[in-house]
């Protein structure tokens, strides 16, 4: 099946500070394989403000309509009922949803949520508000097939739009607006705050969660994803939102969760605060030092499957635990360890086709019929592991592709 929409979009500026995009260079040019077409991206890094940010991608529009939605593979969604069971990230949400009732100190509170994915962080905040007595009314702005599942909550508007397009936000209305895990899809992000700085009450609060550009996954696929045009830093992610009119309250990076969280207030429009130059040479050597170790990351897992594949014989038998990106990687790249008398798949995904061949259902696997069982998940890593282990895989035949991983609260 091919995808329609596709265009190539070249960014002129940088996203937050608005150089020009000729000075920057770029650390690499990679694609993700999307319903068997390769949706090209590069990654860049801005010399002026230190962001690093994909000068250049294949468009893929059907990803944000209505009838898309990736997340949902990834498990970041609900399936059926909210409950704190189900809801990805849980304590996380909660942690999120304390801080923000915490600063905004009103029995009523009118709540704008761009990119809202699931809804799952306005049901977290909801249920905590009415513990505290505090009735919340929530807009809802989703373009993507989540969007069904906000619906089902009580009390909120649903948006089914890009925030981009939606012509009926009101105007000095709002006294939060959310944006968790979303500024980093917009190459530009300058828009869209200005968006929710028209939607804010003169007072508002804007509340922000992006991934840290510090802790990008140190693996053997891109520091950035293609499905993230930004990856920011503190300083750049202040920078951007001071251009913005917004005055800095708080801002914190998160240890357990690789995120950065800032809180900032509506402030009236006029000359802007931008960071000294002195600063900024900072934030390029921040961006650098992670490309850095990403590299050094990298280079220590392709050696440890060169050591693998050098080790295969005619008749060894291998077990690949993961088909997704780290595993189209490390195939691209060694391709012989396909040739092994048995290359099999599996994931805790139901089974699909992947490289030609049938993955195999976890739930079954026959451990004695494996020399090696390789996990090429980064996220889930230590997770894939301790289940292997429980299956009763023995320890010895476990290869772990990466030594360590930015971990992930669940
Ligand atoms: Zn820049």
């Amino acid at each position: 099946m091919n995808i329609s929409n596709c265009g190539t979009i070249i960014l002129s500026n940088c996203p937050v500070c608005q150089n020009t995009s000729e000075n920057s260079y770029t650390v690499i040019v990679d694609s993700i394989e999307y319903k068997d077409t390769e949706l090209d991206y590069s990654v860049d890094i801005c010399l002026a403000c230190g962001c690093m940010y994909a000068k250049q991608r294949t468009e893929c529009k059907e990803l944000y309509t209505p009838k898309m939605d990736v997340e949902k593979e990834n498990v970041h969604q609900i399936n059926e009922v909210y409950s704190p069971k189900k809801i990805w990230n849980y304590q996380n949400k909660k942690l999120q949803a304390t801080e923000l009732l915490a600063i905004v100190k009103k029995d009523e509170v009118k709540y704008l949520e761009i990119g809202s994915s699931d809804g799952s962080f306005f049901y977290v905040l909801n249920k905590l508000s009415e513990i505290n007595n505090i009735s919340i009314k929530g807009t809802l702005v989703e373009s993507s097939g989540a969007s069904e599942k906000c619906k089902n909550i009580f009390d909120c508007r649903v948006v089914t739009e890009s925030i981009l397009s939606v012509k009926d936000i009101e105007t000095k209305h709002y006294d939060i607006a959310v944006l968790s895990h979303c500024l980093e899809h917009f190459d530009n992000p300058g828009t869209v705050l200005s968006i929710v700085h028209k939607a804010l009450a003169d007072d508002g609060i804007l509340f922000i969660e992006v991934p840290d550009g510090m802790k990008v996954d140190r693996g053997i696929t891109s520091p950035l994803s293609y499905f993230h045009i930004v990856n920011y830093n503190l300083l750049t992610l202040g920078e951007l939102v001071r251009r913005c009119h917004f005055e800095i309250l708080d801002v914190i990076e998160r240890d357990n969760y690789p995120g950065l969280r800032l809180i900032a207030r509506k402030k009236a429009k006029g000359k802007f605060h931008t960071e000294n130059r002195g600063t900024l040479s900072m934030s390029l050597l921040w961006t650098k030092s992670a490309v850095r170790c990403w590299k050094h990351h990298k280079e220590t897992a392709l050696k440890k499957v060169h050591h693998i594949l050098q080790k295969l014989t005619h008749d060894s038998r291998l077990l690949i635990y993961g088909v997704g990106g780290h595993t189209k990687k490390m195939l691209d790249q060694f391709p012989g360890l396909m040739n092994a008398a048995n290359c099999d798949f599996t994931d805790s995904n139901p089974p699909r086709m992947y490289k030609g061949r049938l993955s195999k259902d976890s739930r079954h696997l026959i451990f004695e019929s494996y020399d090696y069982v390789i996990i090429a998940t980064y996220a889930g890593q230590e997770t894939v592991y301790q289940k292997l282990v429980r299956m009763g895989c023995p320890e010895t035949k476990i290869i772990k592709l990466y030594e360590t991983i930015n971990s992930y609260a669940n």
